[in-house]
């Protein structure tokens, strides 16, 4: 398990830093975002410090799919609506161009009641 001590993520997943949790394993964390860009925003993210989606290696296999499948039950239980008139959205930021800023590869769960901020597809 990879870790790195200046790193916010890392410093949630350790309790150094508080954060409001939706779903904790060994391998995976899931909190709520602090600046929610939808009605439901959070985050689901490795226990395992990969700094970005483009860092990530065949070895990150598991863990990335883990997270993906564990994303609609986590959405429920946050207060997504079920079914197809329901639903959420997924989001990756990668990199200085794809909006990322905290470098702990994470993955944006959005989800609730339109209207959502536009800022996010920034
Ligand atoms: P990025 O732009 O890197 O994809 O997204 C980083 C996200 O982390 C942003 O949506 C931001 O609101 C969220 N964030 C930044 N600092 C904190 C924090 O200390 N706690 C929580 N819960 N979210 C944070
Ligand atoms: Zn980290």
């Amino acid at each position: 398990m990879k870790h790195d001590p200046d790193c916010l993520f890392c410093k949630i997943i350790e309790g150094k830093i508080p954060s409001k949790k939706v779903y904790e394993d060994e391998d995976v964390l899931a909190f709520f975002d602090i600046n929610p860009g939808a009605p439901i925003h959070f985050l689901i993210i490795p226990k395992t410090h990969i700094s970005k989606l483009a860092d990530a290696t065949m070895e990150n296999q598991q863990i990335l799919g883990k997270m993906m499948l564990l994303i609609p039950k986590i959405a429920l239980d946050a207060g997504a609506r079920p079914g197809q008139s329901g639903g959420f959205k997924v989001i990756v930021n990668n990199g200085a161009d794809g909006g990322q800023e905290v470098y702990h590869l994470h993955i944006h769960v959005l989800a609730g009641p339109r209207p959502w901020k536009q800022e996010l597809l920034g």
